[in-house]
């Protein structure tokens, strides 16, 4: 899936859910983009710092290798969390994480639409790697997704089942190639 804009989102959600208060004219107060892919830590991040080498950083980045294989909502929900820490810390201007503010503001915006839901966790799954093949047994056909090709792995279910525990070459895994639809 190709990463979808993030700036007419962001132009929507500040209408919608901050009454415009993080765009100042037509300029938004918080610059917003996509990671590179080495971000897999989180699904994404705020900061503001005065100087880094000498700019002034005001940013929100959201993590593609986490975010690229999720539904469009995990997207929304993940931009949506870090424009809350915007609007504390530019329009609140306090200094609060995930405190009272953050919760209330969550709280209205998850009771206004049915669309995504903020959490305080970006409970994404984190993937290392996301795996490329399925693994396929011939004889039970349970398919399990592996990383990388293994040669001569046997499905050990069927090898305990039929085989008294024992490897067999009839249940020798096959791969192919797993893809991922979103
Ligand atoms: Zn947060
Ligand atoms: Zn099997």
């Amino acid at each position: 899936m190709p990463l979808i804009p993030l700036l007419p989102i962001f132009h929507r959600f500040n209408r919608q859910f901050f009454d415009g208060l993080l765009v100042k004219g037509t300029k938004p107060l918080v610059s917003v983009r996509w990671s590179d892919g080495r971000l897999r830590n989180t699904a994404g991040f705020y900061r503001h710092s005065k100087r880094l080498g000498g700019q002034k950083v005001c940013e929100i980045v959201l993590s593609s290798p986490v975010l690229e294989n999720l539904p469009e909502s995990a997207v929304e929900s993940t931009l949506c969390h870090e424009m809350i820490h915007a609007w504390i810390d530019l329009v609140l201007k306090v200094p609060e994480g995930h405190g009272p503010n953050f919760f209330a503001r969550m709280k209205t915006i998850n009771s206004s639409q049915n669309r995504f839901q903020v959490t305080v966790r970006h409970k994404y799954p984190v993937p290392i790697k996301l795996p490329k093949w399925w693994a396929i047994c011939p004889s039970c056909g349970l398919k399990s997704p592996y990383k990388r090709r293994v040669k001569g792995v046997a499905c050990r279910h069927c090898c305990e089942t039929f085989h008294g525990g024992k490897w067999h070459a009839s249940c020798v895994l096959h791969f192919e190639p797993l893809r991922y639809e979103h």
